[in-house]
């Protein structure tokens, strides 16, 4: 069949255009009619094609027409075409945003009698600028979390980058070292710390980049008086989405003060602190460290067990106090004729003492200290402007190179020892 213009006309404007089209006629008395709505405004919209020839204000609620009037009539007033953009949820479900655009038709006074009104779909562009706009808001608020955590940290945080400079640190750097982050930034993470841990932290940090792992471990920073803060470091490397790594995230802890803590308690734990020496339990431990290495060695270990003649006289007569001061002074004494850098002489307890002599050519070597003890003891004592006198007595003991252990060769020592008491005090035995 074939189209008048008329009916083509028609057709387009009803089936041809892919927007909404409306068109508004305004009545001498200034209302607003619906002449005209095409197929894309009645799927898409709440209208009907029974509004046509009814006035908007019967059609919409109040609040919606109030919003078309007050539109309609800017261009009714002005003469001039108006945009506006606008947002409502479709027949069909789901928000729609568009651009209205009206634009007057004049009569032959130039009055304003239809305004035409296209709506263009712009959701697709708004969905896309509104996911721009909160990822953008997201990252700037994930920012500003970052930098409130990093600003009020106690700890350290540090951004370092692939090559391992550091792109960020936080101001607690001031706080806790005495040093401004400007004096960090751009420096390799390893400035400031101490030469015994450096290759150690770039060995855990290309581990953790490799398996992919996070990573734990102590160091020392020197702070801007030269002194040395020790720090607990937990740090990840992160990867981008691609799996690629992109930096390296790492939070120190001060711990100088629990480290201190800790490295008292491990003192106590195997020392004795009256005379300042390793006590029975490293003893021990350094005896067993000693045999382990006799079998392989040339040399061998010789174990002195010592114990102070008649100390608990000094005690009864003098008090324990002095008999206090007589320990120290018999442990410093013991230091003087002995090398202590192998901390090989120990308290066990009481007036009990012990010296392993870890590598000895010959007997006779390990005889000669236990003479030079001896010698070193009968020296003048002093306390309380009164004067003392105080000996000890000395066994010996050389370990056997098969099979020797800890309890064989004390006892070996202690058997000698008991000869030198034995025998008049005052002296050393050989365990033959
Ligand atoms: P001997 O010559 O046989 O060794 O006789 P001794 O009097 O030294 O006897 P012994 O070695 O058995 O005595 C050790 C004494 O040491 C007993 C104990 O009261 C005393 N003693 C143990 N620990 C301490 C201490 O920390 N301070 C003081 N002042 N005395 C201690
Ligand atoms: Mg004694």
């Amino acid at each position: 069949m074939d189209f008048t213009r008329g009916m083509l006309l028609e057709k387009v404007l009803m089936d041809g255009i892919k927007e909404i089209l409306l068109i508004i006629r305004v009545s001498d008395e200034g209302e607003l009619y619906y002449e005209y709505i095409n197929r894309v405004a009645i799927n898409r919209t709440s209208l009907t094609a029974e509004a046509v020839g009814r006035k908007l204000g019967e059609v919409h609620t109040s609040e919606d027409f109030e919003f078309f009037k007050s539109n309609h009539m800017k261009v009714i007033y002005t003469k001039q075409e108006y945009s506006y953009e606008d947002s409502f949820i479709s027949p069909c479900g789901g928000r729609y945003y568009s651009q209205s655009r009206l634009t007057p038709l004049f009569d032959e006074n130039g009055i304003v009698q239809y305004i035409v009104v296209l709506v263009h779909d712009i959701t697709s562009e708004k969905e896309a600028e509104l996911a721009l706009k909160s990822s953008n808001e997201m990252l700037l608020e994930s920012r500003d979390q970052f930098r409130i955590i990093a600003e009020n940290s106690h700890d350290l945080i540090l951004l370092i980058s692939v090559d391992g400079f550091i792109n960020f640190i936080s101001p607690s750097c001031e706080e806790l070292l005495g040093i401004p982050s400007n004096e960090f930034e751009g420096q390799h993470y390893t400035v400031f710390v101490h030469p015994e841990e450096q290759q150690l932290l770039k060995d855990a940090f290309r581990h953790a980049v490799t398996y992919k792992q996070p990573l734990k471990g102590k160091y020392r920073m020197q702070n801007s008086i030269g002194m040395w803060i020790w720090f607990e470091l937990h740090g990840s490397p992160v990867f981008n989405d691609q799996g690629v790594y992109s930096h390296f995230v790492a939070v120190s802890r001060d711990i100088t003060t629990s480290h201190e803590y800790e490295n008292k308690l491990k003192y106590f734990a195997y020392n004795d602190v009256l005379a300042d020496l390793p006590n029975r339990r490293l003893f021990l431990n350094n005896l067993t460290t000693a045999l382990s290495r006799n079998d392989s060695s040339e040399k061998q270990v010789v174990l002195l067990l010592l114990d102070i003649d008649d100390f608990k006289l000094i005690n009864d007569r003098n008090g324990h106090h002095v008999g206090d001061l007589v320990i120290k002074e018999f442990a410093n004494r013991l230091k003087q004729v002995v090398n202590c850098e192998e901390k090989t002489v120990s308290r066990l307890g009481g007036d009990e003492f012990a010296i392993i002599l870890p590598s000895i050519g010959k007997v006779e070597e390990a005889e000669l200290i236990a003479k030079d003890i001896l010698r070193i003891m009968r020296e003048s004592w002093m306390f309380e402007n009164r004067t003392f006198h105080v000996t000890t007595s000395i066994g010996l003991a050389v370990a056997s190179k098969k099979h020797e252990t800890n309890d064989s060769l004390m006892k070996k020592a202690d058997m000698a020892l008991y000869e030198a008491k034995e025998s008049g005090r005052n002296s050393f035995r050989l365990y033959k």
